[in-house]
């Protein structure tokens, strides 16, 4: 039987026409583990169409891994077909569009970003935005010759200095970031965030922990404020890093101690003391004699010296479990720390307890 996978997002995600405007050039693509808000723009149905063309050629590459030259990738296509688009008369001349994309594996989200849409981070309560304006307040901002303030009501905030549909040879900036529990991501549409400033945009994400009620409250909000734009949010809450994210964990652990070890010999040669130390943080569960053990530190040697401490052995059957773990376990799963281990081998029960 494969492994129960934890339920690990909840998703609350809204576009809204606004107070002004009579179409909505904004469109979203919300389908794990891809989030995308795009913002049309080119007068008419344009917009609608240069945000929906991207949009859909997003949804099309099938992202599944986090790969950033997968994203990037699709991200240029979506550029190319927004061209080619404006040159076969669907929508017209000079249409383009935003793109703010998310990927979400495990613990680690990836960002792709064109234009003046956001991603935001809410992590431990504060509010941070994670992506930087391709706009020219953005770039007036970044250089310090006007305040948040000014930029949110600055007559020029709606020029864009990079977008989908102008130039062939467009490149997002990518952003890699690790999501902890509780986390709390919202992508949006400048409607959002010219109508709300970075506190209320906060303040609401805080009074609504519910994921489609904070979506909800923010359009609102924003169409309270006036309301001036099209507006879409997507908000995600990392309820739980699940069985999932442990997987794929374990897997960067094995990485990240091979790294580890290799650039500690580089530069302290012999010395065993950091190793050591590192060794008594981590764990491993191992197969030994049909059982699983839990052992803190490394599984077989390191330059002829054992590091490994027996915590205990569970009454676990290795052969209850499914195929790929029964591999894994020959040779030892790695671990950050015993209470990760710990955490697997409850999961570990209940796969046997449900076979059962
Ligand atoms: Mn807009």
């Amino acid at each position: 039987m494969k492994a129960p996978v934890a339920k690990s997002l909840s998703v609350g995600s809204r576009t809204d026409i606004g107070c002004v405007r009579d179409h909505n050039e904004d469109s979203l693509l919300v389908k794990a583990p891809l989030y995308v808000i795009a913002d049309g723009m080119g007068g008419h149905a344009a917009g609608e169409i240069a945000s929906e063309l991207a949009i859909k050629t997003l949804d099309e590459a099938q992202l599944t891994q986090l790969d950033p030259d997968t994203l990037r990738h699709a991200v240029t296509e979506a550029n190319r077909r927004v061209i080619d688009g404006a040159r076969r008369g669907l929508g017209r001349h000079g249409m383009g569009t935003t793109l703010t994309a998310a990927l979400i594996e495990g613990n680690r989200l990836l960002l792709a970003q064109v234009g003046d849409s956001r991603a935001y981070l809410v992590h431990e309560g504060q509010l941070r935005q994670l992506t930087r304006d391709h706009s020219l307040v953005g770039e007036l901002l970044s250089t310090g010759k006007i305040t948040e303030e000014e930029a949110r009501l600055h007559p020029n905030r709606s020029v864009i200095t990079r977008a989908l549909g102008s130039d062939a040879s467009v490149q997002p900036d990518l952003y890699e970031i690790r999501l902890h529990e509780g986390d709390r991501l919202l992508l949006c549409s400048d409607g959002l965030n010219t109508m709300l400033d970075d506190t209320e945009i906060e303040e609401l994400l805080q009074y609504y922990p519910d994921s489609q009620e904070a979506a909800d409250a923010l359009i609102v909000a924003a169409n309270n404020a006036g309301g001036f734009d099209n507006t879409t949010v997507i908000v995600i809450n990392v309820d739980q890093l699940g069985q999932q994210a442990a997987a794929k964990q374990k897997k960067r652990f094995k990485w990240g101690i091979l790294s580890f070890v290799v650039v500690f010999v580089l530069l302290v040669g012999a010395s065993m003391g950091g190793v050591y130390s590192y060794a008594r943080n981590v764990a491993f569960l191992i197969d030994e004699e049909g059982y699983v053990a839990v052992y803190r530190g490394l599984p077989g040697d390191f330059m002829g010296v054992e590091l490994k401490w027996l915590e205990h052995k569970t009454t676990i059957k290795v052969d209850s479990l499914n195929p790929t773990t029964v591999g894994e376990l020959k040779s030892g799963i790695r671990l950050g720390s015993l209470d990760e281990a710990e955490r697997i081998v409850t999961q570990y029960e209940e796969q046997q307890r449900k076979k059962r």
